[in-house]
C-alpha cells in the first residue's frame, strides 16, 4: 500500500519532525536495530506499567522495583521479537551493564515520591489504545497512563474543572521540554482532542475491554523521567513552593521538573484539529519534505534509506 493511502494516522506520524522519515517508515524502510536510547525508553515504560498494575500500597514492597525491571527486560525481548528488531551491540551491552541500575534509581524515585499522590487518584489504564476521527481522517494512538485525579493533586487541571481525567506520557529524553515546545506538541494535542472526541479501550471491570468515550479534555503531563535522578552537584533553584533555595548533591529535584503540565486552551481545539488534519492532507498529497537535523539524522532509523548528497566520510560518522 502506498503511504499516502494509510488508513489510520498514528501520533508518531504527526509529531515526527521529519515527514520524510514518516514516509520511509510507512514503506517499511527502517532499520531493524534497536539502539540504547530506544531500549531505555521501552524498559522504563514497561517497568512503570508493571508498577501501575499494582495498588499504590504495594509499591513500597522491598522487591517491587526489581520485579518491575525484570518484567521490563522480559517484555522488551518479547516486543523486539514481535517487531523483528535486534539490539545493537551497544544496547545489548548496556542492557547487561548500566541500564538496570540507571532504571532502578528512576523507578525507585517514581515509587517513593509519586505513590502518595497516585494513592489519591484512581487508575484507568496504562498503554490505553485511543481512536478518533475528524473530517474523514482516522487517528490512532496509545496513552501511556490514564487516571482520574478528582482532587487535582498533580495540578494538571484548572481549578473548578469537572472530571479529573488526566493523561501522563512517560518520556526519557536528554533535553527537558520547554513551555514553548509543549504548547505546540502535536502528540499531546492529539491525546487531548481524542479524549474529548474519540474513544479509548479500557477494562470493563469484568476481565474484558470496552471502547469508552471520556468526552472530556484531560489534564496532561509530560513525565520527564531523567529528572527523577537526584542532583549530581549543588544547584540553586526554586523548590515546589516557589522559594529559591540551595539543593545539594544527592537531593531530589523539584517535582515541577518531573511533572511538566501542558494546558491547551479549549477555544483553540477547532484550530488544533484542523492543523492535524492539514498535516495528513499534506501527506496524502505526497508532500513528505526532508527535514535534516544535525543530531536527529545521526540516530534516524530510516537513515540508511534516505537520500544524502555527500560522498566523503564526515567527522563523527560511523
Ligand atoms: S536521515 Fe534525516 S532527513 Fe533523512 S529521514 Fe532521517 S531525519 Fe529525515
Amino acid at each position: 500500500m502506498k503511504p499516502e493511502n494509510t488508513e489510520e494516522w498514528h501520533s508518531t506520524d504527526l509529531t515526527d519532525h521529519c515527514p520524510a522519515r514518516v514516509r520511509l517508515r510507512l514503506q517499511g524502510k527502517i532499520s531493524n536495530r534497536a539502539p540504547t536510547a530506544m531500549v531505555r525508553g521501552m524498559l522504563a515504560g514497561s517497568a512503570l506499567e508493571y508498577i501501575h498494575a499494582h495498588k499504590t500500597e504495594h509499591w513500597g514492597h522491598e522487591d517491587m522495583v526489581w520485579k518491575a525491571i525484570d518484567y521490563a527486560a522480559y517484555a522488551l525481548r518479547e516486543t523486539l521479537e514481535e517487531d523483528n528488531r535486534i539490539l545493537t551491540d551497544a544496547a545489548e551491552k548496556a542492557l547487561k551493564a548500566e541500564l538496570p541500575d540507571e532504571l532502578e534509581v528512576v523507578i525507585e524515585s517514581y515509587v517513593r515520591r509519586l505513590a502518595p499522590l497516585f494513592a489519591k487518584t484512581s487508575h484507568v489504564g496504562a498503554e490505553v489504545p485511543i481512536r478518533c476521527s475528524h473530517s474523514g481522517v482516522d487517528f490512532a494512538s496509545h496513552l501511556d497512563l490514564v487516571i482520574y485525579d478528582p482532587e487535582n493533586v498533580f495540578l494538571c487541571k484548572d481549578e473548578g474543572h469537572a472530571g479529573g481525567l488526566t493523561v501522563f506520557d512517560w518520556k526519557w529524553r536528554k533535553d527537558t521540554p520547554s513551555k514553548a515546545y509543549l504548547a505546540r506538541n502535536q502528540q499531546f494535542l492529539l491525546y487531548w482532542l481524542a479524549c474529548k472526541h474519540g474513544k479509548a479501550q479500557i477494562d470493563d471491570g469484568d476481565d474484558g475491554k470496552i471502547w469508552f468515550a471520556f468526552n472530556e479534555h484531560p489534564g496532561m503531563a509530560w513525565v520527564h523521567l531523567p529528572s527523577l535522578k537526584p542532583y549530581t552537584r549543588k544547584v540553586i533553584t526554586k523548590d515546589d513552593e516557589g522559594n529559591e533555595r540551595e539543593f545539594k548533591k544527592g537531593d531530589d529535584r523539584p517535582l515541577r521538573q518531573v511533572i511538566r503540565v501542558i494546558k491547551f486552551e479549549p477555544s483553540r481545539a477547532e484550530d488544533a484539529m484542523r492543523s492535524l488534519c492539514k498535516k495528513v492532507e499534506m501527506y496524502k498529497n505526497g508532500f513528505w519534505p526532508q527535514n535534516p537535523d544535525p543530531v536527529g539524522c545521526g540516530i534516524c532509523e530510516a537513515e540508511d534509506f534516505c537520500t544524502r548528497f555527500d560522498t566523503v566520510q564526515l567527522e563523527g560518522d560511523e
